[in-house]
């Protein structure tokens, strides 16, 4: 198996006419050691389906394909996802029957799309639409059971907030619900073409029970209405999700959270206890 380096993505690249796009966040790696570092962190065994949203000139994929049973590929950009079995079967001939490619929206995507439920996110997501992906596939897969990903640095640091950090908002919360998520360092932007003007990082996260039996719906709506006014208490931010500021109080304090607090406070926990609380009122 021979991982793409710079010659082969501007070939490929030069060979589709593809001119790539701000608005598919079409930035592809053609360093094989990102890619390496990428697939070693995802630590897949041999009974992994790893999911790639994303797969681009295939840079990642190739690398996916030496390292489990199958990789599911899924890519909006119709000339991007065509050619991807044909580089498969030329540069890593010994796999290419594991790789299943989706013409398909990565935000779309339902369980009933795999043949092989998916174990496994590991891709170098678009960045601007990163963290709706990884909430809906968490959602909506729950065959997936852990993932490294590639995104902007940014987002990394918001997906692995804790509480108590002025970064820890709705996105730290909602993932929080499905996995423990951390950092998993930084990515140096020489490693993409073209180069991005923004920095990179990896996030790993590992799937973990629900906090809660509370509809979940019912909690992120609440997420949502908490940090919609971040700066004020929760008695005033939630006194329109619970329909006055008293209900609002009457819950927080019903779930042991004084009235005062700020969301940016709260784990994931105490908002399934005050979701809970509503519904007990
Ligand atoms: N994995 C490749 C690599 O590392 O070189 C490409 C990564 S590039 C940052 C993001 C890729 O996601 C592009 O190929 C783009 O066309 C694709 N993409 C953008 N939006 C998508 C979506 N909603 N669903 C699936 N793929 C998408």
């Amino acid at each position: 198996m021979r991982l793409l380096g710079p010659a082969d993505v501007r070939r490929l690249a030069g060979e589709l006419g593809v001119r790539p796009t701000k608005k598919l966040g079409q930035n592809f790696v053609h360093d094989p050691n990102t890619v390496r570092r990428i697939v070693n962190g995802a630590n897949l065994t041999e009974d992994d389906v790893a999911l790639e949203i994303g797969p681009g000139l295939g840079s990642l994929t190739l690398a996916l394909l030496d390292a489990c049973k199958a990789v599911v590929a899924v890519e909006i950009d119709p000339v991007l996802a065509s050619r991807l079995e044909q580089t498969a079967a030329e540069q890593a001939p010994a796999h290419a029957d594991r790789l299943t490619v989706l013409p398909a929206d990565g935000m779309r995507v339902t369980a009933a799309d795999f043949a092989q439920p998916p174990t496994a996110l590991v891709a170098n997501l678009p960045y601007n639409v990163s963290v709706p992906v990884v909430l809906h596939l968490l959602a909506e897969l729950p065959s997936l059971k852990r993932g490294l990903v590639m995104v902007q640095a940014e987002v990394a640091d918001r997906l692995a907030a804790r509480s108590g950090s002025k970064i820890y908002g709705v996105p730290s919360v909602k993932a929080a619900w499905y996995a423990d998520v951390r950092k998993a360092g930084p990515v140096p932007r020489a490693v993409f073409w073209p180069v991005p003007n923004v920095d990179s990082a990896l996030v790993s996260f590992v799937r973990r029970e629900e906090p809660s039996t509370v509809d979940r719906q019912a909690v992120f709506s609440l997420v949502d209405a908490a940090f919609a006014q971040r700066r004020k208490t929760l008695r005033a931010a939630l006194a329109g999700w619970a329909g006055s500021a008293a209900v609002a109080e009457q819950c927080l304090v019903a779930a042991g959270i004084d009235p005062s607090t700020r969301g940016e406070q709260l784990d994931v926990v105490d908002f399934a206890r005050i979701a809970q609380a509503r519904t007990s009122l």
